[in-house]
């Protein structure tokens, strides 16, 4: 294979067209230009997930291998706005911090700090702090569009209307063929194409300044970003469908309750908003049709997105 179609330009196939084009294959990205979840303002690289405290194996080295792309596009001249400042997760209660330490694998760099001890302010109320020096933030949309720029990959602008293993019909009517093809749609397109999936919406909100140094994160967190800082989560009720419909009231107050939870956001000011989609259940490899697919990111398309790629490319022999 040494054409290689892929649908999609967001963090998903971004990589899988840096990864492959480093291989050798030309590649062209195919992309509607709407709705990617990948141009979210701050995107934590935080391995340890959740309330839940999981992390997921790959995180170490998907961490890893997401600063090391970062460093090489910067070395290459791209600006790509990020904090490898860590992240720190507050826990509420011993039960919680026992569930995160039972998760925590042993090749991941961590220390455990009072509340008081913490490198930045934090609200009262919090039981102890997990640092994790290797986490930070980086700028979703800088970063793809640096990977993609990189990769060489030719870029398409245009809606795939349908697929097969070795060719992708446009909206306007033209037909593309190739050696191989690869979906990488994220939540919007999963959603034109009708596969059954599960999507969540979540929203950051864009803050005048960054309430804090590094990334402080439990229920929603708060980021440095560009220009100021972010506010955010996901927490919009699972769908059947993308829904980019406006941001619910009370979606805005239970933000803003969750960050006044983390820290104190007196004299910050709520300058915008972002709201985008996620898709759950990751899917990597080849389909029963023949076309090959990376999607299903969830919340870890920056974390995983990119070693998920790279495994792609080698199953596809390169
Ligand atoms: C509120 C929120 C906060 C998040 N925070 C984090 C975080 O802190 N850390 C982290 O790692 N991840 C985070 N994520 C998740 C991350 O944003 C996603 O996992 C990732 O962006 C998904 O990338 P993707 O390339 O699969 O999809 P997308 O970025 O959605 O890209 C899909 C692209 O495909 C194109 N497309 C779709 N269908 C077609 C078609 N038929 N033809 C042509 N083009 C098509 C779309 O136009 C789009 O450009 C967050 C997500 C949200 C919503």
């Amino acid at each position: 294979m040494t054409d290689i179609l892929v649908i999609g330009a967001g963090v998903a196939g971004a990589s899988v067209a840096y990864f492959l084009a480093s291989a050798g294959a030309e590649v062209t990205v195919i992309d509607a230009g709407l709705h990617a979840a990948s141009t979210v303002p701050a995107a934590l690289l935080n391995p340890v997930r959740g309330q839940s405290g999981a992390v997921d194996a790959g995180a170490v080295e998907g961490m890893a291998l997401t600063w090391a792309l970062v460093q090489a596009l910067i070395t290459a001249g791209y600006d790509v706005p990020h904090g490898k400042t860590g992240v720190l997760r507050p826990v509420p209660d011993p039960r919680t911090r026992a569930r995160f330490e039972q998760r925590l694998p042993a090749d991941l760099a961590h220390s455990w700090l009072a509340p008081e001890d913490s490198p930045v302010f934090l609200s009262p109320g919090w039981n102890a702090v997990l640092h994790l020096p290797e986490g930070g933030w980086l700028d979703g949309a800088a970063f793809t569009r640096a990977l993609l720029a990189t990769s060489g990959a030719r870029v398409v602008r245009g809606r795939a209307q349908s697929w097969e293993a070795t060719s992708v019909a446009l909206e306007d009517g033209t037909q593309r063929e190739a050696g191989a093809v690869v979906w990488c749609g994220g939540s919007v397109g999963a959603s034109w194409a009708d596969h059954a999936a599960t999507h969540r919406a979540g929203t950051m909100l864009l803050l005048s300044q960054p309430v804090s140094t590094l990334p402080i994160s439990f229920g929603a967190y708060l980021s440095p970003a560009q220009g100021g800082g972010v506010l955010g989560a996901t927490f919009e009720q699972p769908s059947p469908v993308w829904n980019a419909g406006p941001l619910p009231l009370g979606s805005l107050a239970w933000l803003l309750n969750k960050g006044e939870a983390l820290a104190d956001l007196s004299g910050v000011r709520v300058t915008g908003r972002w709201s985008g989609s996620r898709l759950s259940g990751l899917r990597v490899g080849q389909t029963p049709q023949g076309w090959w697919q990376l999607t299903g990111l969830g919340s870890k398309g920056f974390l995983l997105g990119p070693l998920r790629a790279r495994e792609l490319a080698e199953q596809m022999g390169r």
